[in-house]
């Protein structure tokens, strides 16, 4: 019947993340920078492919968390500006300066060993300052006299950003997001004074833009989620929200087999499905060793021929069995979805992430490379 390109794949519209990305720059307006978050293999959508079309939609900034990242996408001809988020290891220093990194400085010791290093080269390497204002992982939580006095001490690097990441930002229930704005707002006023005046200032990352919370933009946002098509829902009760985007990644896995379980019988390891009637099943080409989480055993669901129907048993590493009784169409050689729509029906990485017990960014980044890409 059909033609499957491969056991399991995944694929992701560029065309989509080229509108998602349009829509973030229409509800940000043209004097805020979008910085394209595109770290963990732009969260499984592919960050060479990606990149590359963000650029093309007039990206000058794009954001990932490690070096190494940020050199792939240099190998790969981005030429625009990289901002490395969450990696600021020495032995990384050299690669910065060769690929034209930017770094985002987490201490004021880093800050020194930074300039150390820079002050034996020529040029200066530009970095953004990350302040701690109550996330309680990376970023300095030194005051606006210290941080001054340590940036005037690293002549050798230009701190061009000050960014801040928040907590809570989904949480109208919770009065953190403000608070973390205010502790920002003021420390940067205050390090204006003191002749401290970065290019750009940061705090936003998907949930802030989509909601619509500006104070909290300043001149650059850092859309990471929203660009692959979601946004989180908010807890409480909150503003509308001002951003309409749409999954980018259909991801699907060949019937590799259909039988018949009488009665009785039982599917999988451990024996935990035991059919109660008769029952006609489909084995996938698709496992935990493809990114389908274990917690999907016996509880989640994908669309076989138009439909919503369960699986059945353990999900093993590489084959997952699906109740396909209602469902007399399908064929071994067809394919199913995992995450996508059929027709009325469709499956989100937000969905399978409350039936898998965990959040859409672990979904979404945990579709392993196994798992061919296909861009359409
Ligand atoms: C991942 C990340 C983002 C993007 O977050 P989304 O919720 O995906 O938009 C922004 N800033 C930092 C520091 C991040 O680590």
């Amino acid at each position: 019947m059909n033609r499957l390109p491969c056991r399991s794949w995944a694929e992701i519209s560029l065309q989509q993340i080229a509108a998602n990305f349009r829509a973030v720059r229409a509800a940000i307006g043209p004097k805020v920078e979008p910085a394209c978050v595109v770290k963990a293999d732009a969260y499984g959508h592919g960050a060479i492919e990606v990149s590359r079309v963000l650029e093309t939609e007039g990206a000058r900034w794009l954001a990932v968390s490690s070096v190494d990242e940020g050199v792939t996408l240099r190998e790969a001809g981005r030429k625009g500006r990289i901002l490395v988020m969450a990696d600021c290891f020495p032995f990384n220093y050299p690669a910065l300066l060769v690929h034209d990194l930017t770094p985002v400085v987490h201490s004021l010791e880093d800050l020194r060993a930074l300039n150390h290093f820079a002050s034996g080269h020529v040029g200066r390497i530009s970095y953004h300052l990350k302040i701690d204002t109550g996330m309680g992982r990376l970023g300095t939580r030194a005051d606006a006299a210290r941080i001054a006095a340590a940036i005037c001490a690293a002549p050798s690097l230009e701190v061009e950003g000050m960014m801040t990441h928040f907590a809570s930002a989904a949480d109208y229930t919770s009065p953190q997001t403000e608070r973390q704005i205010d502790v920002f707002t003021r420390l940067c006023g205050e390090l204006k004074k003191l002749g401290v005046a970065p290019r750009y200032l940061h705090a936003s990352s998907t949930n802030p833009v989509a909601y619509g919370r500006r104070e909290a933009w300043y001149n650059m946002v850092r859309p990471g989620h929203a660009l692959y098509g979601y946004v989180s829902p908010i807890r409480g009760i909150g503003p509308d929200r001002i951003l309409d985007v749409q999954p980018a990644l259909t991801w699907k896995a060949g019937v590799l087999a259909i039988k018949q379980v009488p009665a009785g019988g039982t599917v999988g390891y451990g024996a935990i499905f035991r059919a109660p009637r008769p029952t006609r099943i489909a084995i996938l080409a698709v496992g935990y060793a493809d990114g389908l989480s274990h917690r999907l055993s016996a509880r989640g669901s994908v669309i076989a021929c138009g439909r919503l129907v369960p699986i059945l048993g353990a999900v093993s590493m590489d084959l997952t069995t699906i109740d396909v009784t209602d469902c007399p169409e399908l064929r071994a050689g067809d394919a199913v979805t995992l995450l996508g729509t059929e027709g009325e029906v469709s499956i989100n990485a937000q969905q399978m992430a409350r039936m898998a017990g965990t959040i859409s960014y672990d979904v979404l980044c945990g579709i392993r490379t196994r798992v061919k890409r296909v861009y359409v």
